[in-house]
């Protein structure tokens, strides 16, 4: 309204200003150059965001049953929310009400579904956006954006007649950060400022209860005034699931599934050590895309199995090594799942010399079951598997090449933990303060008496690796069991 009654005078005062005589050329000049500004600006939404547009907006369908493995989550957050239902008892007491609650955890583990399962379960409209969003180069339009996300909310619950608002703002440490660390800090910090603002204002008794859901991976990184208490007032960490917890997101996602008899999904959740809710949603959807491109009606092990190296290693590619080529990644990856093989019977669950992602092939081990602590001699395993491959290849081959480069670095990376646990010759030490040439030989030290081990193993068995490499060239992919029936003999002979 105020801005059609601005735009009406601004009219009648140029057209009375030409009738008195002036001359109105370099007004209109500028006024057409600010108009075409303004609806640059507004036409890439540099100005203003509308919140209530996207499709977000619109109340999700999640309940807290469609989320898997995440029981401490789920109840944990469900204890905050119920403050929200029952307002009136909140009141009686002079409770503070609860703000804001923070997901903390890796990406894909649920954190969005879990905003959104909380809106549907407080009976609250859902408003989402991306910390990203609020950060533009232009001074005040992140602190204006966040004005106009809670007044989106507000308006949202109001249409909709419910009494409670969720805001879900993921990456929040994008506009959330330890203020004064940016470059362009004054627009970060009016914007996380606002944020502040417009969090301290909310009251238990305001027409629309809103309350922020907030999601990162860096917690630390936040700005410790987010922090206080009467702000996001409840952490809420939402981590990897573990075996069982990969067991009912698996279960969750083959719901509309056609299973072949031979899939066993508590088998596949030990495959699939270290993958997140979104990797194993990935993993149901790769393996029914497989089964349909091979024209089955049902979802088989296979699938399932080809899947899961789609899912961790990426698309298999077209990219052709040459023969040299391909006998040396072979003659690594035997490297590797001999050595795998003799540490732990059982462990090799693939063995691939098709190119896939950024390797050009791989040996893929069943995770033993979830693991947390590890002992010197565990890591020390995990660092000679890690070595085999270059060492198969200098056996064989007569050289070393750069594909053990990121196996090395692994490799340096174990040594260093084992330094940093106080596992190593040096005792308890202090990473930060440790002599570099002391350090150097501690870790030289652990690489090369491990290397020494896998040397002595390989050449001990030398003769398997040239048949093994023969036939994984000829198939270009074995399995773990097809691997032990050929090597068996020698392993344990
Ligand atoms: P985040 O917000 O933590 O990055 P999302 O909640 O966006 O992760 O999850 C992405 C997708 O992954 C979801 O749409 C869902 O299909 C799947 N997913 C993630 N975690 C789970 C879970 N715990 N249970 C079921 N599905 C999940």
């Amino acid at each position: 309204m105020l801005k059609e009654i601005g735009l009406g005078i601004g009219l009648a005062l140029v057209i009375f200003m030409a009738v008195s005589g002036y001359d109105m050329t370099p007004f209109l000049i500028l006024g057409l150059t600010a108009g075409v500004l303004f609806y640059v600006a507004r036409s890439r939404g540099m100005l203003a965001k509308n919140f209530s547009a996207t499709p977000a907006a619109v109340r999700p369908e999640i309940k807290f049953d469609d989320i898997g493995g995440q029981n401490t989550a789920i109840n944990e957050l469900k204890e905050a929310l119920d403050f929200i239902g029952d307002q009136e008892r909140i009141i009686k007491l002079g409770i503070r009400p609860i703000k804001g609650i923070l997901l903390t955890g890796p990406p894909g583990t649920g954190k969005t579904l879990l905003a959104k399962a909380a809106a549907g379960y407080t009976d609250s409209v859902f408003v989402a956006c991306s910390g990203s969003e609020f950060i533009e180069m232009y001074a005040g339009v992140g602190a204006q954006r966040v004005r106009q996300l809670f007044q989106t909310a507000r308006n949202n619950a109001l249409k909709q007649k419910k009494r409670s608002a969720i805001i879900f703002i993921d990456e929040i440490d994008i506009l959330g950060g330890k203020r004064g660390q940016n470059t362009s800090h004054h627009e970060y910090d009016q914007t996380l400022n606002q944020l502040l603002v417009e969090m301290d204002g909310l009251k238990i008794n305001d027409k629309v209860m809103v309350l922020v859901v907030a999601a990162t991976n860096r917690a630390d990184m936040l700005d410790p005034a987010l922090l206080r208490p009467g702000r996001f007032d409840r952490q809420v960490k939402v981590d990897l699931p573990d075996k069982s917890g990969r067991v009912e997101i698996l279960k969750l996602h083959c719901r509309n599934k056609p299973l072949a008899e031979d899939v066993d999904l508590t088998e596949l959740a030990r495959e699939t050590f270290g993958f997140s809710g979104a990797h194993l949603e990935s993993l149901a959807n790769e393996s029914a895309i497989l089964a349909m491109r091979e024209g089955g009606t049902e979802i088989g092990k296979g699938h399932f199995l080809e899947a899961v190296d789609k899912v961790m290693m990426g698309e298999k590619l077209d990219r052709r090594p040459s023969c040299s080529e391909l006998r040396r990644v072979a003659v690594h990856e035997v490297g590797h799942a001999l050595m795998s093989e003799k540490i732990r019977p059982g462990s090799v669950s693939t063995l691939t010399v098709s190119p896939r992602g950024q390797a050009l092939g791989y040996m893929r081990q069943v995770p033993e079951d979830d693991t947390y602590l590890h002992t010197r001699e565990y890591l020390e395993s995990q660092i000679q598997v890690l070595l085999a491959g270059s060492v198969a290849e200098e056996l064989i081959l007569g050289g070393r090449s750069t594909g053990a480069g990121n196996d090395f670095e692994q490799a340096v990376q174990t040594a260093g933990q084992i330094i940093r646990c106080g596992m190593s010759e040096l005792g308890v030490v202090d990473p930060e303060i440790l002599p570099p040439d002391l350090r150097y030989r501690a870790l030289s030290g652990i690489i090369k008496a491990q290397e020494k081990k896998v040397k002595d193993f390989l050449e001990h068995v030398g003769e398997v690796i040239g048949q093994v490499v023969h036939i994984l060239l000829a198939e270009e992919k074995i399995s773990g069991d097809c691997f032990r029936s050929l090597t068996q003999k020698h392993l344990t002979g």
